[in-house]
């Protein structure tokens, strides 16, 4: 039974969407999953996730996209916080309220990062105490993109993508991410890369890191960035849906400087020169409907952080 006295407050945590500035697939392994190398950039699309203790677990949506997000336990912010709760032993229920932004099922990793604004409110409601890498580690159990919603800025991730180390970015970048209608699954579109690749992939060892990508944001320019974006499920992503490479075009004849899938899609992210620049994409694409949404965005951004509590 819980008590109005002895309660902690709610604790609300902000959490960035992302964008892979480089996603290279290897060979897949024996867990199934495919070897990667990506370099990840956290940017302002943002979810607020509240948690609050309650007599029982309770999942809340709100926003543009609560209808189609799952309230029960199969939502990836549930399944955090009950992760949390049997490691460290709390025995004790929470509220989650997700005031969701970020768009969902795009390869922005929405329901990572609400598994990851998860852990961080929870480990300050209950006073846990954990340090970044330990919640770091938790997050990797519920998910490759988990841990970098965490860390934020601009990383490397190997492994699966859970591994991560700092890369040296300056400058801030402008982002406009165009928001498709066309459903496109994760696991669809890495069978597809599969099916590609026919068994000869040009990628036979673990990935590593381009060192022109690395030289690029060490300049802080999008101009050197532009041309070193890279995503190895774009043809798979393309190929399942024409409409993608079609959308991919129409953004760079309206000025992007590069243009590509976000993650395994499908959002396809325009990086541009400055926030005139988004704001001109944004109008003109908006303006061929080729998109269901269109959004502006700047990276790097700081991972989930705890803010002050709203006040209605
Ligand atoms: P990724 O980039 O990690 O592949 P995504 O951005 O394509 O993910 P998500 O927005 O994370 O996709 O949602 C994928 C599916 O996960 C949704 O269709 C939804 O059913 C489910 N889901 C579970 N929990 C959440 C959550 N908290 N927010 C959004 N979707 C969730």
């Amino acid at each position: 039974m819980t008590s109005a006295h002895t309660d902690p407050a709610p604790v609300t945590v902000r959490v960035p969407a992302k964008v892979n500035l480089e996603l290279l697939v290897g060979p897949l392994r024996d867990d199934g999953f495919h070897a990667l190398s990506t370099v990840y950039q956290a940017v302002n699309l943002h979810d607020d996730v509240t948690v609050a203790i309650n007599d029982e677990w309770r999942c809340s949506v709100v926003g543009p996209y609560a209808d189609v997000v799952p309230t029960d336990s199969s939502n990836l912010a549930m399944r955090a916080a009950r992760l949390l709760a049997d490691e460290t032993a709390i025995d004790a229920a929470v509220h989650i309220s997700i005031n969701k932004s970020i768009p969902v099922a795009g390869g922005m990793a929405g329901g990572s990062a609400d598994a990851a604004a998860t852990l961080v409110a929870c480990d300050r409601l209950w006073g846990l105490g954990l340090s970044t890498e330990e919640l770091e580690e938790y997050a990797a159990e519920l998910g490759s993109d988990v841990p970098f919603l965490i860390r934020g800025g601009t990383a490397m991730g190997s492994g699966r993508g859970e591994r991560l180390a700092p890369v040296l970015a300056r400058g801030s970048y402008h982002w406009v991410f165009a928001i498709s209608d066309i459903g496109l699954s994760t696991p669809e579109v890495y069978a597809e890369c599969d099916r590609l690749r026919d068994g000869s992939s040009p990628r036979a060892d673990v990935p590593e890191p381009n060192s022109q990508l690395m030289a690029a944001l060490r300049t802080g320019d999008p101009h050197a960035l532009a041309p070193q974006l890279t995503n190895d499920l774009q043809e798979a992503a393309v190929s399942l849906r024409p409409e993608l490479g079609e959308l991919l075009e129409s953004g760079m004849e309206f000025g992007a400087l590069g243009g590509i899938v976000s993650g395994s899609g499908p959002t396809v992210a325009f990086l541009v020169e400055d926030v005139e620049a988004a704001i001109d994409l944004t109008v003109a694409l908006t303006a061929t409907g080729a998109a269901r949404e269109v959004r502006k965005a700047v990276g790097p951004v700081h991972g989930a952080h705890v803010i002050p509590a709203r006040v209605d």
